[in-house]
């Protein structure tokens, strides 16, 4: 997915402008900036790039995933009459 990479130019407080990639975290939707000293985390189980903190957490839950389990939760839940 090309879409989630983008592009910033932050300016620093000498007016210098920084070019820096940003890309959205593939789990949480967090945008992620990086410069390029930083290297980018890819999720190995969805390939997908992913930020600091969800890299440390070491497992694969994207966003969408949640909102469907959160989803199925509750439907199952209304099926038992709860
Ligand atoms: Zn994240
Ligand atoms: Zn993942």
């Amino acid at each position: 997915m090309s879409r989630a990479r983008s592009y910033v130019v932050t300016t620093d407080a000498n007016g210098k402008k920084h070019e820096a990639n940003a890309y959205t975290c593939g789990h949480c939707n967090r945008i992620v900036v990086t410069d390029r000293t930083s290297p980018m985390s890819g999720c190995r189980m969805c390939t997908k790039l992913i930020c600091p903190s969800c890299d440390q957490r070491g497992s694969c839950t994207p966003f969408e995933r949640r909102m469907e389990i959160a989803e199925a939760r509750a439907r199952s839940r209304r099926s038992m009459g709860v």
